[in-house]
């Protein structure tokens, strides 16, 4: 967050709308998971110290509201974007939220964020065709769980394989073939990256048409990044940005709201944000 916010206080940034992330309510967590999850998260929490729900999930007193600012955060920026108050929104939370399942944390994650936000979008917004575009290098499987059997929701994952946490198959399609899983060899750079993105990614979401377009930021896929080994840079993520901000203009006004997962070496998080948001405000402008 604090790399982030410094890279934010560029004066090209000076213009951006800012908006605390609100609480969300429970009712908008129990779009994705069952309550006794919600209970159990809760009463995880320790009163000092840190908890640890798995290998790597660690909590400590301030993780629930976090996780909970992370998610209202979510529906907010997807309330201002249908309401018409922004063009398009990028919420800046931890923890992330793509791999938290329905009843399971996992890698960092508490709630399911992003499928929580194109549930909010569905339900406050009645709307009938949401994408959601995970380009985080590890697989969104906490989407997918929560998506899978969504009808109204189009989920794209383009993830490194063989990666942790080893799901995202091409042969998982969700119930209704309405999941893509883009597996992407270890090395994998922009070029190939981009061919990619226009020779399956692209044409699939153009065809969904969608009527809000959801990002699962992650900027992981870095060639920076400690924790994987996928070769993208700045400009790449930039790029993809603006090729899902055009599909957006063709089949939804526009409308944008990019959640941050991952993204572990500071220098090119810091980065590869300020480039994902130069992008998202010249579409939105
Ligand atoms: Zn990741």
């Amino acid at each position: 967050m604090e790399a982030i916010e410094a890279a934010m206080r560029a004066p090209e940034y000076s213009d951006l709308q800012r908006h605390d992330a609100p609480r969300a309510e429970e009712a908008q967590l129990l779009l994705c998971h069952p309550q006794d999850y919600v209970d159990r998260i809760r009463k995880a929490i320790p009163a000092a110290g840190i908890y640890q729900l798995d290998a790597d999930t660690h909590v400590s007193n301030g993780s629930f509201d976090a996780a909970l600012r992370a998610a209202g955060g979510a529906c907010h920026a997807v309330d201002l974007v249908m309401d018409g108050q922004a063009a398009n929104a990028f919420v800046a939370m931890r923890p992330p939220g793509h791999h938290a399942e329905r009843a399971t944390p996992m890698g960092f994650c508490l709630f399911g964020t992003i499928a929580i936000a194109a549930r909010h979008a569905m339900e406050r917004h009645s709307l009938s065709r949401v994408a959601v575009v995970d380009f985080d290098v590890h697989h969104g499987n906490g989407t997918q769980d929560l998506l899978w059997d969504e009808e109204r929701a189009f989920f794209v994952s383009s993830h490194q394989m063989p990666l942790w946490p080893g799901t995202g198959r091409r042969e998982e399609r969700g119930a209704h073939g309405q999941v893509m899983n883009v597996p992407l060899a270890p090395g994998t750079d922009g070029a190939k990256f981009r061919r990619i993105y226009e020779d399956t990614v692209l044409p699939q979401l153009d065809r969904f048409a969608p009527e809000l377009v959801l990002i699962s930021a992650g900027f992981d896929a870095h060639r920076d990044d400690p924790l994987a080994e996928l070769a993208l840079v700045e400009e790449d993520f930039a790029w993809v940005t603006g090729e899902l901000c055009d599909i957006a203009a063709r089949h939804s006004a526009g409308r944008v709201v990019s959640c941050l997962e991952g993204g572990y070496d500071l220098d090119a998080l810091s980065a590869s944000v300020a480039a994902h948001i130069r992008v998202l405000m010249e579409k939105g402008a």
